[in-house]
């Protein structure tokens, strides 16, 4: 995905014909002389997946407020000191959201389903868009206090609901999105995270999880008549300005998308 967004940069301004992403295996323990030794290389940037992006955000210099508030960061830009750390994830979701759906967020009243780093970032993004109204819906429903902390610190945060994933969804009528951050549906034998039969045609559903393409919970809701998209969008975007970061240059996300979409055989 970057890879092939970097090689249509090139076009434009040679620099990049030098640039490569590359993968690498690093176990937690071994991440902070990881990132050291990356420096020291002046590698220009990384991304980071679970579960370094929490840990990372601690030992990075902090990059822009979104880290503070997530505590976790998916981005880091090479300075002279260190590294500086961005969290991507939440531009990811929300121009994925808007753009799928046609949609602003702040016109939706919102049901979030999860409570891990993925669900932390989505609720971030969705109270600093100005959603409507913010319900947070988890198995373990004590783990959405966290949230709701993290949630206090940012300005104009709308009023917040919780409740337990076991108990039906609370039955908004108008504008309704459902964001699953869950990780049930990654199997496809897994059950779906939360019972749509109550909630009306109009409601729009994002799963985050886009391998499978589509989800159980994705299935369902388009044989109730609703909208659904997956999180492959949400990957390229966050990707893009991961890319932007480090390049200071507009990168395609239609070209990350394309890569993704062929690279993981969904097309
Ligand atoms: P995580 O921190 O491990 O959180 C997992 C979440 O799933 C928790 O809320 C957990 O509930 C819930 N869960 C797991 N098994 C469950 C079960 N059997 N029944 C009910 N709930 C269950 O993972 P994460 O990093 O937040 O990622 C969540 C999902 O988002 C993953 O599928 C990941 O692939 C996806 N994701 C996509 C993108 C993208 O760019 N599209 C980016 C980030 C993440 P408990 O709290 O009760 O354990």
């Amino acid at each position: 995905m970057h890879n092939a967004a970097l090689a249509e940069l090139a076009q434009e301004d040679p620099q990049f014909r030098d640039w490569t992403y590359y993968k690498f295996d690093v176990v937690p323990d071994d991440l902070q002389e990881a990132l050291a030794t990356f420096h020291r290389k002046q590698f220009r940037g990384l991304n980071l997946t679970v579960p370094h992006k929490i840990l990372a955000a601690k030992w990075v210099e902090i990059g822009e407020k979104e880290v503070e508030l997530t505590e976790a960061c998916n981005t880091l830009l090479w300075t002279p000191n260190g590294y500086q750390g961005f969290n991507t994830d939440l531009y990811g979701m929300t121009t994925a959201i808007e753009t799928e759906f046609e949609i602003q967020l702040q016109d939706r009243q919102v049901i979030l389903l999860g409570a891990g780093g993925a669900a932390r970032a989505a609720a971030v993004a969705c109270a600093k868009a100005g959603v409507k109204s913010l319900t947070l819906a988890n198995r373990t429903v004590s783990k959405l206090e966290t949230i709701k902390n993290v949630l206090q610190k940012v300005a104009a945060c709308p009023a917040i609901d919780t409740c337990s994933l076991k108990e039906p969804l609370p039955n908004i009528s108008e504008n309704l999105l459902i964001i699953n951050a869950t990780s049930l549906g990654l199997d496809p034998e897994d059950p779906t995270p939360a019972d749509l039969r109550k909630l009306p045609p109009s409601t729009l559903v994002f799963d985050m999880i886009y391998n499978p393409a589509k989800t159980k919970l994705l299935k369902e809701a388009e044989s109730m008549g609703m909208k659904v998209a997956n999180g492959l969008a949400m990957l390229a975007y966050q990707g893009e300005r991961s890319l932007k970061i480090w390049t200071q240059k507009p990168p395609s996300a239609q070209t990350m998308f394309n890569a993704a979409q062929a690279g993981l055989n969904l097309s």
